[in-house]
């Protein structure tokens, strides 16, 4: 942010912000939740949670089970029988009234899981994830184990996942080119920016720079990107990191409630040094037009006009509302035609940034561009591992 004599006024704005804004957003948030409640099935904060009736914190579960299911976590309505099974013979062993552990996740199984993990101390949403089975010893493997982990690889999860991609694509652990196609960066760790993910190679012919210069094989494509459905919206995304930016998207939007629409999750895109993160679909930005790139304190003047203008891409937010409740518009408009008058979210201790969902990604495994030296990134995030 800058003012007309070209000085940084960007933590002046900061503070302003902070006042108006995120203080109250952060207040609101923490409110308790009324009683009968409806629920949308988002995911509500722990203190709101644990100030539920018995009889809405069942309705609360039954509502959310879907997306607790869809993120490899256990809940009501659940297909897999044995996992279930597992669940109940452990919940009656553990003085459940549950008479036949048959393997079908309906309401008694949820209340008697809700009961045990309020018993726990643990968080009682009546989703079985990793905290419950833990906290229950339930033998459950596999798939779930998986998720215990937050969808969270470490970089010898990540070796491994490169290596057989480089296996694949080029018959070779290392992944060298071959058959007329080249390889993007390949499985070693990336060390600029201090990021260390590792997805394998990418097949492609052409140049890495810009955005149409690559045709990335689509096989390579097809095996590894897909869509991640969340509250926010839904993202192509590689499919290694797929269930980690769904917890942090879902953690975000319960703690911020920012719109977080996404520009661009896989996209292919690059200089001729190499591809960005997006290629991979290991990279992902939110509200470019409240976090736009800036170098040395300025912002990225054509980002920002575009904003203000109401530019393309803006419009999808212009009626969504930000964390004071006002929508998008009225709150630029609020601020008048002073162009230094941009919010601007990107620095440290903004909604987007080290102490906001930035934190929350960090949990998650990603990064946030905001923390790289140099051009600061505000709207990016990106998978370490
Ligand atoms: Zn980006």
């Amino acid at each position: 942010m800058w003012d007309k004599k070209g000085e940084d006024t960007s933590y002046k704005w900061f503070d302003y912000l902070k006042k108006k804004l995120l203080c109250e957003a952060i207040e609101q948030s923490k409110e308790p939740a009324p009683a009968a409640k409806e629920f949308t099935g988002a995911r509500e904060s722990d203190e709101a949670l644990a100030a539920l009736s018995d009889e809405d914190l069942v309705k609360y579960a039954i509502s959310r089970a879907p997306k607790c299911n869809s993120m490899n976590f256990i809940s009501v309505g659940n297909k897999n029988a044995k996992n279930v099974k597992l669940i109940q013979q452990q919940l009656q062993a553990a003085g459940a009234n549950i008479a036949d552990p048959e393997g079908t996740f309906g309401q008694t199984t949820l209340i008697a899981t809700i009961a045990a993990q309020k018993q726990s101390g643990i968080r009682a949403d009546g989703c079985v994830g990793s905290e419950t089975i833990a906290a229950l010893k339930i033998p459950i493997k596999g798939m779930v184990a998986k998720q215990v982990r937050r969808g969270k690889f470490s970089s010898k999860d990540l070796s491994e996942i490169a290596r057989t991609n480089n296996e694949k694509y080029f018959g070779n652990p290392g992944g060298n080119p071959g058959n007329g196609w080249q390889s993007s960066l390949t499985s070693v760790r990336r060390y600029n920016r201090g990021l260390n993910f590792s997805l394998g190679a990418i097949p492609y012919q052409g140049t890495t720079a810009g955005r149409r210069g690559a045709k990335l094989d689509p096989r390579w494509i097809k095996d590894n990107i897909e869509r991640a459905r969340t509250a926010a919206g839904s993202f192509r995304i590689n499919k290694h990191v797929k269930s980690s930016l769904e917890a942090a998207v879902e953690e975000s939007r319960a703690q911020f409630g920012l719109p977080m629409r996404n520009v661009g999750g896989f996209v292919v895109k690059g200089t001729e040094k190499g591809f960005s993160s997006h290629t991979w679909g290991a990279g992902i930005d939110f509200d470019h037009w409240v976090n736009p790139f800036s170098r040395g304190g300025v912002l990225s003047p054509r980002l920002t006009s575009n904003a203000r203008k109401g530019g393309k891409g803006t419009d999808r937010y212009w009626d969504l509302k930000n964390p004071s409740g006002q929508t998008w518009k009225q709150y630029l408009d609020g601020l008048g035609p002073d162009e230094s008058a941009m919010p601007l979210y990107v620095f440290v201790g903004g909604p987007y940034g080290d102490n906001g969902i930035g934190k929350i990604f960090n949990k998650h495994g990603w990064k946030w561009g905001g923390d790289y030296r140099g051009k600061k990134d505000g709207m990016h995030f990106e998978y370490l591992g």
